[in-house]
């Protein structure tokens, strides 16, 4: 009788490409024999792809590396991989190995692709742990992707050269390197003849995406491509740099046939001298004037953003302007954090550090304004048609139906399975914050 399979059960922290990354080791863990699981329970391995942007990541996922420790006292077969940012961070492999003895193997972000060859050293070794230093080129070209997926995440480039002086992304991603265009486009071919009907392009300033070829391609030129592929209904893109948006990227977005009328575009803070100290090369009036230019071209643009409160040296004054842009802009949905030191960037120098207590203060009274402008954007959509991708039973309720329109608001509706993967028009009749409820329209 064949052996039993061995299962793997893999968990991303983080960003969309932390999720990204954690495709990419699942599929490697197949290629040595796994099959993937839905749950802890039954695995016989288990990968942790960590965050380290702020510590409250870094303490969750410290917490579920220890939870697993009593997990494998029971069955000590089970292998735990811990990889990603936070493993990467300078220093960290030696600290983290001391607390968690039980981890099997141990990978950084560059070395990613040597997940296979580092679990099969457990087999001979028992333990295995590398992190380079430094990305090596020709190891990134080949990320591997969960095929048959309705919606997948594609890498366009790796690494950032902003350093915003609070992020610990620069140093854990290492230097910007945009993947050549033909390697783009053949994965997006090759998800969509899988099922895939919509793609996110990722980077972390995805507007810089080229400035490293050798000839004129910039994103735009890849967007207009991308937008071609027969077959892909959707396409997003995360995230736009303020300092860095073109009017040729928002005009291509505009008159684009499947690019989603979507700019997360995070501002971080509303104060000018906010903004030169976290090194964001933007003033508010000029990121102002580029969501001006959004709205002149796309009247209906969604736009999202990023939002830090608690700066090193952030004062009453500082917050109100950051309240007052949430105010002016009215995002459709923000990501509010408070202010988290990490060691190594400047900012976690900078005098004026703010008490926690204030933090939580702001934190509060910004999101409470920002629901109450997510309430009134939707509020503005009852009555009206959109078109959606409908993506599968919501978790609450199997009979409501989940979608997303264009601008990425997540709505829900009564429909059935046949209606997984095609775009349909929904009439908007209800709403709150962050859902809003829809029926099927003709
Ligand atoms: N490249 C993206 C951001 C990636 S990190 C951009 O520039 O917009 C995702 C978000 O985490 C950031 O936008 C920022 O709002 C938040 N963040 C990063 N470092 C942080 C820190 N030290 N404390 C709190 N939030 C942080
Ligand atoms: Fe971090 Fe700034 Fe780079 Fe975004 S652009 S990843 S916030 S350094």
């Amino acid at each position: 009788m064949a052996d039993k399979a061995k299962k793997v059960f893999t968990m991303a922290y983080g960003c969309q490409m932390s999720e990204r990354d954690a495709e990419t080791l699942t599929e490697l863990s197949t290629k040595e024999g796994y099959t993937k699981s839905e749950n802890l329970e039954d695995a016989d391995l288990v990968i942790i792809n960590t965050c380290c942007v702020r510590e409250s990541a870094e303490n969750k996922i410290l917490g579920k590396i220890g939870e697993l420790k009593k997990i494998k006292e029971k069955n000590p077969n089970l292998k735990i991989a811990v990889s990603g940012c936070m493993v990467q961070q300078p220093g960290a492999l030696e600290r983290l190995q001391k607390r968690a003895p039980h981890v099997d193997v141990w990978t950084g972000t560059h070395n990613l692709h040597e997940f296979g060859n580092l679990l099969g050293q457990t087999i001979s070794k028992g333990k295995a742990a590398e992190v380079w230093d430094k990305p090596r080129e020709t190891t990134e070209s080949t990320p591997l992707a969960e095929k048959g997926k309705l919606r997948a995440n594609v890498n366009i480039m790796y690494g950032c050269n902003n350093f915003c002086s609070y992020c610990i992304v620069p140093h854990v991603r290492g230097r910007e390197r945009s993947r050549p265009s033909e390697e783009i486009l053949q994965e997006i071919k090759d998800l969509v003849e899988s099922g895939c009907r919509e793609v996110t392009l990722l980077g972390q300033n995805v507007n810089s995406y080229g400035k490293d070829f050798d000839q004129e391609f910039d994103f735009a030129d890849l967007l207009k491509e991308v937008d071609q592929v027969p077959g892909l209904l959707r396409v997003r893109f995360i995230t736009s740099h303020p300092k860095d948006i073109s009017d040729k990227l928002i005009s291509v977005v505009a008159n684009g046939e499947h690019l989603c009328e979507h700019f997360h575009f995070p501002i971080q803070a509303g104060s000018n001298s906010i903004l030169e100290r976290m090194n964001r090369k933007y003033t508010r009036e000029y990121y102002l004037s580029r969501v001006a230019t959004i709205r002149q071209y796309i009247p209906h643009a969604s736009i999202t953003t990023d939002l830090i409160v608690g700066f090193p040296g952030e004062t009453e004054e500082d917050f109100a302007q950051t309240l007052d842009i949430v105010e002016k802009v009215h995002y459709s949905q923000a990501f509010t954090f408070m202010y988290s030191k990490r060691s190594g960037t400047p900012a976690a120098l900078m005098p004026d550090q703010i008490p926690l207590d204030v933090k939580k203060r702001r934190l509060q009274k910004l999101m409470t304004l920002q629901n109450s402008m997510s309430l009134v954007w939707r509020q503005r959509m009852i009555g009206h048609i959109y078109e959606v991708l409908v993506e599968g039973p919501s978790k609450s309720n199997p009979d409501r139906f989940t979608a997303r329109t264009r601008g990425n608001e997540l709505v829900v509706f009564d429909a059935d399975k046949s209606f997984i993967g095609r775009l349909i028009n929904v009439k908007i009749v209800d709403t709150n914050s962050w859902t809003l409820q829809g029926e099927l329209a003709q």
